[in-house]
């Protein structure tokens, strides 16, 4: 470690926001993975560019597992990040991968972690997705009747019982969630009044029942309304237990942790949905002996260990106003212009791998022809010049993947692990 030469940063050096730390070398250069920026940035091949911090990742899951009780599996939902080298380092980690396609199945398989410990979710899965999961051993969430019939097919064709939850479209909203995805007419999951019919159904066809995954939303703050989905999803389950075909052994929870994106934002508070989930696992004990309790977490375990950092092209004066424009923008990270389903655009917080004695206020935006094309709407910085690299902090989570990577045919972004 070379820790010695990286002054410790308060939270405010981070772009004066609520957000993890991270250190700062006395010139001003961030690190990363232990190593100047400007030195990371060279070693994966230059910007733009996105870096995850291994370090970082290891000690967000470390943290959790120290707060949640043992019982408590913990899944990575790698929608958040597929990055190979990303999924095969939670594989290391976590206890489980839930997967959305067949395309990130291969992904979790590769990665190491037993098929046994991989599921898939999704509205719309393919037969040949389902074939593929069947076939390689993985639980299937299903979420549809559809799929009842596939699955009894599948399982048919190949001589083997397809391992099934199902899904729930819950009969509540996750109150405070950035996205809410159950709670009335919803594409995902089986509406909850209809799951002893499902559960019927897959008696009857001999299906390998294994338990309920309940996923209410996602990017949630608020401690008690996790708590409280949480909480009512238990109660739903256990109001199904006479209707399933076997006990059930396992119950997804869902997860739904966020993190701070802005000034204004609060950490949620970990330690007390951990409390709830240890009431929830000492009631299992007795009321569902045989289910393990799983909580399936995409953007909290990997959004605050990533950047995303680019190269300013130019820096333009437009009528008093000033804009940083840099060789990447919205097409490699579009949750951070504000048009990945927020209501309000509010700034990511990102700052200059520079230190100057004066500060000035700044757009900072990429090369598209496009005014949504903006990655900070008058933010106060540290003076750049072309040639500077800017950092986009809590990019580690919905950034590359999730990102119109095609629009205007601009070069594409590097994504490593460091
Ligand atoms: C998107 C999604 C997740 C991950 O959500 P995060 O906010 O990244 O934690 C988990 N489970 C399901 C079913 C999802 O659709």
């Amino acid at each position: 470690m070379t820790e010695t030469t990286a002054s410790v940063p308060t939270s405010q050096e981070t772009a004066g926001m609520a957000i993890a730390p991270w250190p700062r070398q006395a010139d001003g250069q961030w690190r990363v993975g232990d190593r100047p920026l400007s030195r990371v940035v060279a070693e994966v091949g230059g910007t733009p560019c996105y870096l995850l911090d291994r370090r970082r990742v290891t000690a967000r899951v470390a943290e959790l597992r120290q707060l949640l009780p043992d019982c408590i599996r913990i899944h990575y939902a790698m929608k958040a990040n597929p990055l190979p080298a990303l999924v095969c380092h939670m594989a290391s980690l976590v206890d489980g991968i839930d997967v959305a396609s067949g395309g990130e199945m291969r992904v979790a398989l590769d990665s190491g972690m037993p098929a046994r410990h991989i599921s898939f979710a999704g509205p719309g899965k393919s037969e040949a997705e389902l074939m593929q999961a069947v076939a390689a051993g993985i639980l299937l969430n299903i979420e549809s009747f559809r799929e009842v019939d596939l699955l009894t097919r599948a399982s048919d064709a190949l001589g083997i019982a397809a391992r099934v939850a199902v899904r729930v479209n819950l009969p509540f909203e996750l109150r405070g969630s950035g996205m809410k995805m159950s709670g009335g007419a919803r594409p995902f999951g089986v509406d909850a009044e209809r799951v002893p019919e499902l559960l019927r159904q897959i008696g009857e066809r001999q299906l390998g029942f294994e338990g309920f995954h309940l996923f209410a939303g996602s990017q949630n703050l608020r401690a008690e309304a996790i708590i409280e989905a949480q909480t009512q999803s238990y109660a739903l389950v256990l109001g199904w237990l006479d209707a399933c075909p076997v006990a059930p052994v396992t119950l997804n929870l869902g997860g739904g942790f966020g993190i701070p994106y802005a000034a204004q934002d609060k950490r949620l508070d970990v330690p007390a949905v951990a409390d709830n989930l240890d009431a929830l696992a000492q009631r299992a004990r007795r009321e569902m002996p045989d289910a393990h309790l799983a909580i399936e977490l995409g953007r909290y375990l990997v959004g605050e260990a990533g950047l995303y950092v680019a190269r300013v092209i130019d820096r333009k004066v437009s009528r008093g106003d000033v804009f940083l424009v840099l060789d990447g923008g919205m097409h490699h990270h579009l949750a951070a212009s504000g048009n990945f389903g927020q209501v309000i655009r509010r700034n990511y917080p990102v700052a200059i791998n520079r230190r100057t004695a004066d500060h000035e206020t700044v757009s900072v935006v990429g090369p598209l022809c496009t005014p949504l094309d903006l990655l900070a709407d008058r933010a106060e910085l540290d003076v750049a010049e072309a040639g500077d690299l800017v950092v986009v902090f809590q990019s580690g989570a919905y950034g590359r993947s999730a990102s119109p990577r095609g629009f205007l045919s601009h070069p594409d972004v590097i994504e490593a692990l460091v």
